[in-house]
């Protein structure tokens, strides 16, 4: 089905990325605050069945694929339930998780068929995975992606890259591509409210492809995608593939079919819109939400919700923190 949710620009949105809860189990600097967020209270966020109705509304209008992400989503209870009433649905239903808790769900998520699964993984350094994520996870971490992998499951490692921090791993992670088929993503670092944000911290799609090219030689670029938000490619003869997310600079907005929905039910047209549609406060007074949703996508701006040129602190600053948009 074509979606009817389209933009001023003629963009069709099939694409929702829910976030089921701003809490976390881990602080990774980039992404919270080190003074932590001030959470939301519980009567604020979805319940499941709030969360399920409204993505059958979008269903409806013409969403076919959703992403559960958060905060770490699988810290929700009755996540399971949720996963198979999406399928249930008709949704494909994707997942971005840092899976320290990934071990419970693997072998639902082999019976109701979700094949494909991204795992924040910042680093292979142990040492270090303690100073992005201020937890001591990283065995488990480990462990689960391993266990995910022998068990079938299509994995892509996020890696989102800061000079100093991780920068020198590039490599370290594309030799995991050698004899895996894994993908791994180098994400350009974002800014968000609190997130010290500095484009000097950040190592750009072009240096990225420079370190990768000087240890391996000719790197192929991959078809994307549809809609695809990184350009990917390959190293010759490595069974896996890497891609970049390069928001900052050579963002991918032009075919951008996405649309996001916070854990306490706003609709975001885009991760950089400080503008938010309560979603939930409709619903729960039993309103028509499928106009709403219409209306909503036509304030969408064309690329980085206005911020075309420059990424602008004063927009940024009073958009929410990642954890809490939902990445
Ligand atoms: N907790 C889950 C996880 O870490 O995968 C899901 C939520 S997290 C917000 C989703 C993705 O956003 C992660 O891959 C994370 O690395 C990425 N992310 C968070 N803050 C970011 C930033 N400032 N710049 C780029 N990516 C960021
Ligand atoms: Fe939590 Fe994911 Fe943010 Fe790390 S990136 S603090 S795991 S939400």
């Amino acid at each position: 089905m074509n979606s009817q949710i389209v933009d001023k620009f003629g963009r069709p949105h099939s694409y929702l990325r829910i976030s089921l809860t701003d809490r976390c189990n881990l602080r990774c600097f980039y992404c919270m605050p080190e003074e932590g967020i001030e959470l939301m209270d519980k009567p604020s966020i979805m319940s499941l069945e709030e969360i399920i109705s409204i993505s059958s509304t979008f269903q409806k209008l013409g969403v076919d694929t959703v992403r559960l992400t958060g905060g770490e989503p699988l810290i929700r209870k009755n996540f399971d339930y949720l996963v198979e009433e999406m399928r249930n649905l008709g949704l494909a239903v994707k997942l971005t998780t840092n899976g320290i808790l990934l071990d419970r769900h693997l072998e639902h998520f082999q019976k109701i068929g979700i094949q494909k699964i991204n795992i924040s993984l910042d680093t292979l350094d142990k040492a270090k995975s303690v100073f992005i994520t201020k937890r001591d996870y990283y065995d488990r971490i480990m462990s689960n992606i391993q266990q995910a992998l022998e068990m079938g499951f299509q994995i892509k490692l996020n890696v989102v890259l800061i000079k100093g921090v991780n920068d020198k791993e590039i490599n370290d992670f594309i030799e995991l591509t050698k004899d895996q088929n894994i993908g791994i993503k180098f994400i350009e670092f974002m800014p968000f409210k609190g997130n010290k944000w500095d484009w000097s911290k950040g190592i750009s799609h072009e240096t990225i492809l420079k370190i990768v090219s000087e240890k391996y030689g000719k790197v192929t670029a991959l078809d994307n995608p549809k809609h695809s938000t990184s350009q990917n490619f390959k190293v010759e003869e490595h069974k896996g593939s890497f891609g970049i997310i390069s928001t900052i600079t050579n963002p991918f907005c032009a075919d951008c079919n996405r649309i996001r929905l916070t854990a306490d039910g706003k609709m975001k047209n885009c991760l950089f819109a400080n503008a938010e549609t309560d979603l939930l406060t409709p619903h729960r007074n039993r309103e028509d939400l499928e106009k709403l949703i219409l209306e909503t996508i036509q304030q969408k701006k064309y690329s980085r919700d206005g911020m075309d040129v420059k990424m602008d602190a004063s927009q940024y600053e009073n958009n929410r923190t990642m954890t809490s948009i939902g990445g």
